[in-house]
C-alpha cells in the first residue's frame, strides 16, 4: 500500500473527527499535541538537547503543563520539575537575600515560549488548510454537513482563509444551523429549569452548557472519549 502523505493524513484525521460530537478542529489538535507532548518527553528523558531546550523556554504554559501532567509519567515529570525548581532557585540565589531587585523576568514571556503552544499553532494552520481543501470532496462535504460544525475560533479562521464564495457559504450555513440548534437547547434547558416545569426528564439539551463553552473558546485539550476512542484511529501528521 501507497504511504499517506501528509496532506492525506490531515484529511483523513479530520474526516475521522467529523464524527464526534465537538469542533473536529479541535480534536485533530488535541491528538497531534498529545502525541507532540508524549514524544517530548520521551526525548526528554533521553536527550540532552530536548532537555536544554525546556530549560531554555522554562517548562509549558498553564495549559499545556497540566494536560502534560494528566498524561502521567511522574519520572519525566520529576526530571524536568528538578531542573526547572533549580534554574528559578538559581535565578533567586543570584539576585542575594539583600536588595531590592525584582525577580519577575525569570518567567516573562513564558505564553510564547512554550514548544506546545508553538507547535499548536502551526498544526492549527495546518487543519484549518487542510479543512478548507477537504471541503471541495463532495463525500467529506456532506458528513462536514452533519458534524458538529467548528468551535467560535477556528470558524473565524476558516471564513477568513476560505477564498472560494462557495465554500464560505458552506462553512456559515452548516455553523447557523448549528448555533440555531445550541441555542434552542439552552433555552429548553432554562425552560425546563422553572420550577413549574421541574417533573419534566431531562434530554438532549442537559449537557448543552458544556458544549456551549466548547462552542464559545474551542474543546479542552483531554477529552474523555478522546483518550479513548480517538486517539487509537487518528494518524500521526
Ligand atoms: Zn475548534
Ligand atoms: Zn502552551
Amino acid at each position: 500500500m501507497k504511504a499517506m502523505t501528509n496532506k492525506d493524513v490531515i484529511q483523513y484525521n479530520l474526516a475521522e473527527a467529523l464524527a464526534g460530537a465537538t469542533c473536529p478542529v479541535c480534536r485533530c489538535i488535541a491528538e497531534a499535541t498529545r502525541r507532540f507532548l508524549d514524544n517530548l518527553m520521551y526525548e526528554f528523558v533521553n536527550d540532552n538537547q530536548t532537555r536544554d531546550r525546556l530549560r531554555a523556554t522554562k517548562g509549558f504554559c498553564r495549559e499545556h503543563a497540566w494536560t502534560l501532567q494528566k498524561m502521567g509519567d511522574p519520572l519525566g515529570h520529576s526530571i524536568l520539575y528538578a531542573d526547572l525548581v533549580d534554574s528559578f532557585r538559581q535565578h533567586l540565589e543570584k539576585k542575594g537575600l539583600i536588595g531590592k531587585h525584582k525577580s519577575a523576568a525569570f518567567l516573562a514571556g513564558k505564553e510564547e515560549h512554550c514548544l506546545a503552544c508553538r507547535e499548536e499553532r502551526e498544526m492549527e494552520r495546518r487543519y484549518i488548510f487542510g479543512l478548507l481543501r477537504a471541503l471541495n470532496n463532495g463525500e467529506f462535504r456532506e458528513a462536514y454537513r452533519s458534524s458538529a460544525g467548528l468551535c467560535l475560533p477556528h470558524y473565524q479562521l476558516a471564513e477568513r482563509q476560505a477564498t472560494d464564495g462557495d465554500l464560505r457559504a458552506t462553512l456559515r450555513e452548516v455553523q447557523i444551523d448549528r448555533m440555531a440548534k445550541l441555542s434552542a437547547e439552552l433555552k429548553e434547558f432554562i425552560r425546563k429549569s422553572d420550577f413549574r416545569n421541574v417533573g419534566e426528564p431531562p434530554g438532549e439539551e442537559r449537557d448543552a452548557w458544556i458544549r456551549a463553552v466548547g462552542l464559545w473558546v474551542g474543546s479542552p485539550h483531554l477529552e474523555k472519549e478522546q483518550r479513548t476512542a480517538f486517539h487509537k484511529k487518528s494518524k500521526p501528521v
